[in-house]
Parts: C-alpha cells; sequence; structure tokens
C-alpha cells in the first residue's frame, strides 16, 4: 500500500517540516488554505477516525497537544482553527489521518 503522508514522514518525498516528536510529523500543507496551514501526522498509519482503535487514543492527544506546541511556536495568540476530515463527504483526499492547523487571519463563516 502506498501511502504519501508515511512517504513523508520516511523521508522519502521533501515537505517542510515545523515540528516532530516521537508520535506525529507536521509540515506545511503544499496547498495552504491560510497564511499558516499546517498538516500535523500521527507517525501510525491510521486510514481515518473510523479505523481508530482505543490504543490510538493516546495518538490523537498527542496530536493536538503538538497543535498546542507549534501554536506557541508560531506565536498564534489570536488564536487558531484544528480539522480533521474523515470520509467521503468531508472530503478527506488524503487516506492517513491528520489535522489541518488554521491560523494567521480571520476565518470566515463557520459550518458549526
Ligand atoms: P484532506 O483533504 O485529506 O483533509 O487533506 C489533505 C491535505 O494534504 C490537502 O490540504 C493537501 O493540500 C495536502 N497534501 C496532499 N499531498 C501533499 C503532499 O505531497 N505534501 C504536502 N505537504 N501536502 C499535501
Ligand atoms: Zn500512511
Amino acid at each position: 500500500m502506498s501511502c504519501i503522508f508515511c512517504e513523508i514522514i520516511k523521508g522519502n518525498i521533501p515537505s517542510t517540516k515545523v515540528y516532530e516528536d516521537e508520535f506525529v510529523t507536521a509540515f506545511n500543507d503544499l496547498n495552504p488554505q491560510m497564511p499558516v496551514h499546517v498538516l500535523i501526522v500521527p507517525k501510525k498509519h491510521i486510514a481515518c477516525v473510523n479505523d481508530m482503535t482505543e490504543d490510538d487514543v493516546n495518538l490523537v492527544g498527542q496530536a493536538f497537544f503538538a497543535a498546542k506546541k507549534i501554536a506557541a511556536e508560531k506565536g498564534l495568540e489570536n488564536g487558531y482553527r484544528i480539522i480533521n476530515n474523515c470520509g467521503e463527504d468531508a472530503g478527506q483526499t488524503v487516506k492517513h489521518i491528520h489535522f489541518h492547523l488554521l491560523a494567521g487571519k480571520t476565518m470566515g463563516d463557520k459550518i458549526i
């Protein structure tokens, strides 16, 4: 199975890395939708939230904790948004669980 995010994590495909720890790698989105658009990607290949097991609960918490550290590092005092897309209707295009960290200007209308 080939997975673009697994290849980025292994360093086989280049990316602009902004953060890494034992649980996650974070890099700039290739097609940024905001001035700050970072993808926080658990190192373990999990296709989407539906494929999580109880063993993965800490991993997802670690991804949010990484978001906090990246936000502090980038000085995002005005706030940020974290988005996860799971499945077809949500428009998930890369089938490796990830969290979009968006910031840098006032965001438009909220869905929720
Ligand atoms: P999704 O739609 O699955 O929630 O988000 C996938 C994101 O991955 C998109 O925002 C897309 O721009 C980004 N992306 C896809 N391929 C690559 C890549 O090779 N490198 C980087 N840095 N981002 C990618
Ligand atoms: Zn993967």
